[in-house]
């Protein structure tokens, strides 16, 4: 996706926070935080978000499952964090790149 700014950051085209990255996925800071710490997860190849999945993304999906907790750890969230995804326009999804967000590092406002 010649366009799509998470596309970029994958590819080093811009720059990013990035404070995590295996070969599925990366994860970096929120350029306009909303929590003291706010980071993004996202998979490396180009997903739209949710609906965008196949079921050969089955793989891919489980193992952003399995790692926002140990990034989550890894910054040091051990009294807990949110996960957002924001799921089209009606979502309030703004960067058309599936990611998640984790949220945290002070008291958020329950749901
Ligand atoms: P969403 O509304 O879920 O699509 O959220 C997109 C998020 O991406 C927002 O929280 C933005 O602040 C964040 N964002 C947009 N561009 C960048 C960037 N270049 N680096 C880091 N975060 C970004």
């Amino acid at each position: 996706m010649t366009d799509c700014i998470f596309c970029k950051i994958v590819q080093g085209e811009i720059p990013a926070d990035v404070v995590y990255e295996d070969e599925h996925c990366l994860a970096f800071r929120d350029i306009q935080p909303k929590a003291p710490i706010h980071l993004l997860v996202i998979p490396r190849k180009h997903v739209v978000n949710l609906d965008d999945l196949k079921d050969s993304d089955r793989d891919l999906i489980s193992h952003m499952m399995l790692t926002i907790p140990r990034i989550a750890r890894q910054q040091g969230l051990t009294e807990g964090y949110r996960t957002v995804t924001n799921n089209g326009k009606g979502g309030g999804q703004e960067v058309f790149h599936l990611h998640f967000h984790i949220l945290g590092g002070g008291k958020l406002h329950a749901l």
